[in-house]
């Protein structure tokens, strides 16, 4: 049996769009599940849109997400020796040809198809025949190379996803495959590296299935192994349009930034687009022993910042405290406020993750530990009152003498409310107000206990 093998092939023309993530997400697991392996490959033949910060950034992205790939990043662009290689013995062996014909000729060309009503396409003028005269090669005119596109039968595969698929080849024509300046085009790169990469099976976005004709009657005149094709319906956004730059964020990054963790990325763009029965949350060791390329979806998913979010709330709750810590003093800094990411902390985010989808509202919690606090006039004005300021100075002294742990902590806020006879909440809703900067809190015990007492005894003394 053949090795699996599968790959991921960005552009280097912006940031890694969730898109592409979720087809990285499916041919890595893919390869896995069938210890295989996976490949990563830049196509960066778009010299004037690729940069190396979209570079940089897809590979950021890859590692977040943990996307651990066997080789590469190979580069295009480093393969253009290859490319040419392949065109002279394509050349050589009749399958592609040089087209002279210039900009304003295929002008020419269009105009006069669309003025008869006949379908725009290249009309063959360079394209060899047997006892077929070329024309003369004029001067001065950098050539194309195109693929001569067998002109008769039909091109059929049988898309993993999608099912058969069948083209005449009547429908499409010759493609150009280099440019004059000696790029190739995307059809005929991704053919020769899916080819020497060994490739065997290809997920990618469903955008590129009027491309799969082409690639699949070069490989077969290049005698190259077919390897099966994927194509994974396109994700819409929850206003059900496509899922674009425009319309919220895309990028895998601004999700890292806004607080998501990498597995709870990873089971939430799983499950767009594939299932496993009912299940929900899984592991990613649970994806690699399901994920067989069988249940994945022909139509399009549908993005749902809600779920991602419950899902995300679902890996907090387990993650572990320290880890949560870093994170949190990550998006501290971000603000601008500097918190070490001690024991402190991390007991903090123990405290409060429960409540919190991300490490953004977690962050939004425990900045009251590190920065100062601002009540509203309003939590003021309704909790801390005349008849309750005698008792929150009673607690103050209590506070500034008692051991500070939570059970002191808790038997000073006790005995307070015994000595003014207020109920517990009387006392506990204005000291949060007053240290906290809000009404609603975890137990207050446990609360004021990570804040140094300094801290609470000036915010209680206001
Ligand atoms: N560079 C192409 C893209 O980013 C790759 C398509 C493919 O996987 O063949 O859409």
């Amino acid at each position: 049996m053949t090795t699996v093998r599968t790959r991921i092939a960005p552009s280097p023309t912006g940031f890694l769009h969730l898109g592409t993530a979720r087809t990285a997400l499916f041919s890595w697991a893919y390869a896995r599940h069938f210890g295989g392996q996976f490949v990563l490959r830049i196509e960066d033949t778009d010299v004037a849109r690729s940069t190396q910060d979209s570079v940089d950034q897809i590979l950021e992205s890859m590692r977040w997400l943990g996307l651990d790939y066997d080789e590469g990043p190979i580069y295009q662009m480093q393969r253009l020796a290859r490319y040419h290689e392949v065109i002279e013995q394509m050349i050589a062996a009749g399958t592609a040809y040089r087209c002279y014909c210039t900009p304003e000729e295929l002008e020419a060309m269009k105009a006069g198809q669309e003025a008869r009503g006949e379908k725009r396409r290249y009309d063959g003028t360079w394209r060899p025949a047997p006892g077929k005269v070329l024309p003369p090669v004029p001067a001065g005119v950098s050539p194309v190379v195109r693929f001569a596109n067998p002109e008769q039968g039909v091109v059929s595969w049988d898309d993993l996803v999608k099912g058969p698929i069948s083209i005449a080849n009547e429908e499409i024509d010759d493609l150009i495959i280099l440019r004059p300046d000696g790029v190739p085009t995307y059809n005929f790169a991704v053919v020769v590296d899916d080819w020497d990469m060994q490739i065997t099976h290809v997920f990618r976005g469903d955008e590129h299935i009027n491309n799969t004709p082409w690639q699949i009657n070069i490989f077969h005149a290049l005698n190259a192994p077919l390897p099966r094709f994927g194509h994974c319906p396109i994700i819409l956004g929850d206003d059900g349009l496509k899922l674009s730059k425009r319309r919220g964020a895309v990028s895998v990054t601004a999700y890292e930034e806004g607080g998501y963790l990498p597995e709870a990325m990873l089971n939430y763009l799983a499950r767009l687009g594939w299932s496993h029965g009912d299940d929900e949350l899984f592991t990613r060791e649970q994806m690699v022993g399901w994920f067989d390329g069988s249940h994945l979806a022909k139509s399009p998913a549908q993005w749902d910042p809600a779920k991602l979010a419950w899902v995300n709330a679902q890996y907090l709750k387990q993650a572990d405290d320290a880890r949560l810590a870093g994170l949190v003093a990550a998006q501290m800094a971000r603000r601008g406020i500097s918190a070490a990411a001690d024991e402190r902390l991390a007991a903090a985010c123990a405290l409060f993750k429960d409540r919190c989808s991300t490490t953004v509202e977690l962050a939004d919690w425990l900045a009251m530990y590190f920065a100062p606090v601002a009540p509203t006039e309003q939590d003021l004005a309704a909790h801390v009152t005349a008849a309750v300021k005698p008792a929150l100075a009673a607690l103050r002294e209590r506070l500034s003498a008692a051991v500070w742990d939570k059970a002191a902590i808790s038997q000073a806020i006790k005995d307070t409310i015994g000595e003014h006879k207020l109920k517990m909440p009387q006392l506990a809703i204005p000291v949060r107000v007053l240290v906290c900067g809000r009404a609603q809190t975890p137990s207050v015990d446990a609360v004021l206990a990570l804040f140094d007492r300094d801290t609470v005894l000036a915010r209680l003394s206001t």
